[in-house]
């Protein structure tokens, strides 16, 4: 049977993308005539990548680092949440208009919420000031989190803290990214999520936060880490052998992408095979 190429990825470089194999996984699984490839798009071809898409019928992107902002000057309309994070991780093409959104904060909460009951009044402390930051960040103050942001570089945290505080009128506190700093707040937290690249490949052996901080949790705390190469992190080896939930970065990656398919094509994606099928490809 010939699939129906109107899915995609694109980035600058895509080539170690898990998003076809996770989609074309779906769509096999759900009988979906679709396929799901990945495109190496330029920067200086993302307006005529986006304008060959309306025109050729397709349905869906992915957008990946680097065109997470940049797409934005080509789309019809954003939704709310991509407004706010000012990012686009996911793009609708419907009557010849592109739509974009932004999953990654919901992907987030939602594995996140496999472990807690609700975000409102929980007090989350996210360390990292990066894309994947603002996205979470953003999603847990529009949900009513009770909001810490710790940053390599404070500013950054800063100006994240602030436009938070300006544009969902949520207050964040900002903690300096320092062992004397955290350890005046780790002890009161429901959730840490490391939103820092920290950990991942090939520099496994580092943690964001200094180890013996971890023994100052709360024996309830969850302990999330969005990266997910390695599945299992050195700060969720840490935390898991002190006894602390811990929640790896496979979760979200499935569930943005899930919120993607809901967006697409309105169906509820088969979350187990999602996770076995990008577990599979991380050799875990
Ligand atoms: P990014 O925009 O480049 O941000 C990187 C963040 O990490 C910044 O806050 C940076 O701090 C911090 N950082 C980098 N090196 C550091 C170090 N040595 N010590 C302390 N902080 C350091 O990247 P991103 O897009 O936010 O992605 C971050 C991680 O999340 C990546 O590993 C990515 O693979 C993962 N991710 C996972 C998912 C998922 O679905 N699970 C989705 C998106 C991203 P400064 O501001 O000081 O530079």
């Amino acid at each position: 049977m010939n699939r129906i190429i109107a899915f995609g990825v694109i980035g600058h470089p895509i080539e170690h993308s898990l998003s076809p194999v996770m989609h074309n996984s779906v769509f096999k699984h759900l009988g979906l005539g679709y396929e799901y490839l990945k495109f190496d798009v330029h920067p200086k071809d993302l307006g005529k990548f986006i304008e060959n898409c309306k025109e050729n019928n397709f349905i869906g992107l992915n957008v990946t680092i680097p065109h997470k902002i940049s797409v934005i000057r080509f789309l019809d309309k954003i939704s709310e949440e991509a407004r706010l994070i000012n990012a686009v991780n996911t793009i609708k093409f419907e009557d010849k208009t592109a739509i974009g959104f932004n999953t990654d904060g919901l992907g987030c909460v939602r594995a996140l919420l496999e472990w807690i009951e609700g975000i409102k009044g929980k007090r989350i402390l996210v360390l990292g000031a990066g894309g994947a930051s603002r996205a979470i960040s953003f999603q847990l103050a529009i949900e009513g989190a009770d909001l810490l942001i710790s940053n390599r570089t404070y500013d950054r945290a800063l100006t994240l803290g602030n436009e938070i505080r300006e544009k969902v009128g949520k207050r964040v506190e900002i903690v300096k990214f320092s062992h004397d700093e955290m350890k005046n707040f780790i002890n009161d937290i429901d959730v840490l999520i490391n939103a820092t690249s920290v950990g991942m490949f090939p520099k496994v052996d580092e943690i964001p936060i200094p180890e013996d901080l971890l023994k100052f949790l709360n024996e309830d705390v969850v302990v999330m880490d969005i990266v997910y190469n390695p599945i299992e992190t050195k700060l969720l080896r840490e935390a898991k052998a002190l006894g602390f939930k811990t929640v790896d970065g496979v979760g979200m990656l499935v569930y943005q992408g899930a919120e993607s398919l809901r967006i697409w094509l309105d169906i509820e994606a088969p979350i187990d095979l999602m996770r076995r099928v990008v577990v599979r490809e991380l050799g875990g």
